[in-house]
């Protein structure tokens, strides 16, 4: 089977202003060279990573290894070679002391050797990058799997800019970036506390933001209970644009659950094969704890609007968006506000209803049933429906779900499934997520809600967080009473769990 390159050349194509064939044929003619310092802290993850994440792009790609018996890290190597092989069979990622013809060499560790482009090395758990010319400071601290993944994101970042051959005035390329996703400073490595056990956590979204946040986790030495929802399955365009998941999974149909679940062998993980609004009625009929922390990982505005309704004490969600699709956000919510309805308020919305709220509008069909939009739609599912929903829906039978609101003409153009994406991009949207986890858990943050966005091919910058307060109109504060009486009914379900 061929890997399907086509988000990430999409996310690429829109960046650079030129068209997707050329660009592919411009990626498969440019060589990266890799190579990285095994013995600094978080350089074997930071470098699979890389790896990896440079395979989700059809680049000519080559890997060494340096101040190492070139004979121990045999079983790593073989591991790395075996991910990228997961991702493209077809492409060979190849191994050599000594880089060789026009490449643009990348290095992980503070003593890059001559004629590398760029070089970047994880402290704590941020990321240090220089440009030649630019010496690293001590570092201070061992990198931690966050450091090391966020490195490789931004790392990957640098060799999509020069790979794609973006104009000057579609990035931005600075000669030397530090920052930490905890305390979103340019200090890393002054936070490294690690959350131990989270709590009631729940992650709801598993795409390429909720892969990537999966992938961090299960990095960081951590352990806990976690809900993971979704209503997909892994299909072959995810995997070039996911941070888990291979070529096999995406043909063995697995559920976006079940990878997730797979990963995280450390955590005791409950999967809900459905929206947050599934998550939302198990917790009320107790089968589920309420979950004290929310990760939104989800990609649309009713989405964010439904898992704001768990009334968690904090909401973490993190997002990838703007003109291109390599905008990234993270936006911290509270019960009573500011909430995710004050950010995504409905008004904003552009699109106005759901692809899905269009076609329960229109035919009736239950909502948890169009979450399930990979299974066809069945003579039983419609049951119960007004005769106005059977006859529209009739003729589909036998059709996958998720695409009858375009089959039915109810939404102008169905490319909604098909955004420009990358694992780079998202992977520093779950960073950002991961880190405010840290900062909340380990008190290292207290207080105001943040909002932070930046473009990742620009950087982090010191102006791009805002304090966020509720906004007026809001159902958070016109609703607050309420609010804090479902809050206390669902803290008081949560010993029914021990009697299931
Ligand atoms: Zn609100």
């Amino acid at each position: 089977m061929t890997t399907d390159y086509s988000r990430g050349l999409l996310l690429a194509s829109a960046a650079a202003g030129v068209d997707e064939a050329g660009l592919r044929h411009r990626l498969e003619n440019t060589r990266v060279h890799v190579s990285a310092e095994l013995d600094i802290a978080g350089v074997v993850l930071a470098l699979t990573v890389l790896v990896t994440n440079l395979r989700r792009l059809p680049l000519d790609l080559g890997l060494e290894v340096i101040g190492s018996d070139p004979d121990s890290p045999r079983g790593l190597l073989d591991h790395i070679l075996e991910l990228a092989v997961g991702i493209d069979a077809d492409r060979n990622v190849t191994l050599s002391r000594r880089r060789a013809g026009a490449v643009l060499h990348v290095h992980l560790g503070t003593s890059p050797p001559d004629g590398v482009l760029v070089s970047a090395v994880p402290d704590g758990h941020g990321v240090r990058l220089r440009y030649p010319g630019n010496p690293y400071p001590a570092l201070r601290a061992p990198g931690s799997g966050l450091g090391a993944v966020l490195t490789a994101a931004v790392l990957t970042g640098e060799v999509f800019k020069h790979a794609t051959g973006l104009r000057p005035e579609a990035m931005r390329v600075r000669q030397t970036l530090d920052f930490c996703p905890v305390t979103l400073t340019e200090d890393p490595g002054v936070v490294t506390e690690t959350p131990m056990i989270f709590t009631d956590t729940a992650l709801v979204g598993g795409g390429a933001i909720g892969t990537a946040i999966s992938l961090i986790l299960r990095e960081l030495p951590s352990a806990g209970r976690l809900v993971v929802v979704d209503p997909q399955t892994f299909e072959e365009p995810n995997v070039t644009t996911y941070s888990l998941g291979n070529v096999q999974d995406a043909q063995n149909g697995l559920r976006k659950i079940d990878l997730i679940k797979r990963e995280l062998h450390g955590f005791d993980v409950t999967t809900i094969y459905g929206t947050a609004q599934d998550l939302l009625e198990k917790i009320d009929r107790g089968n589920v704890w309420w979950p004290k922390v929310v990760l939104g990982a989800v990609d649309s505005i009713s989405a964010r609007h439904e898992l704001q309704r768990v009334y968690a004490d904090l909401t973490l969600d993190g997002s990838t968006g703007g003109h291109v699709g390599t905008t990234l956000a993270l936006r911290e919510g509270l019960p009573t506000g500011p909430c995710l309805r004050c950010y995504y308020p409905l008004r904003d919305a552009q699109a106005g209803p759901s692809a899905e709220q269009l076609l329960h509008q229109s035919t009736g069909l239950a909502m948890n049933r169009i979450a399930r939009g990979q299974l066809p739609l069945s003579e039983r599912d419609l049951d119960g429906l007004s005769e106005t929903g059977k006859r529209i829906l009739a003729p589909h039978v036998g059709k996958p779900v998720c695409g009858l609101a375009s089959l039915l003409g109810l939404v102008p153009d169905s490319r909604d499934d098909y955004r420009p994406s990358a694992a780079f991009v998202a992977q520093q949207a779950a960073a950002l997520v991961v880190g405010a986890l840290i900062a909340r858990q380990t008190g290292t943050l207290t207080g105001a809600v943040r909002d932070v966005e930046y473009d990742a091919l620009y950087g982090p910058y010191l102006h791009m967080i805002a304090s966020r307060r509720p906004r007026p109109a809001c159902a958070c504060a016109s609703n607050k009473d309420l609010i804090e009486q479902v809050r206390e009914v669902r803290s008081s379900l949560i010993p029914r769990r021990g009697r299931c």
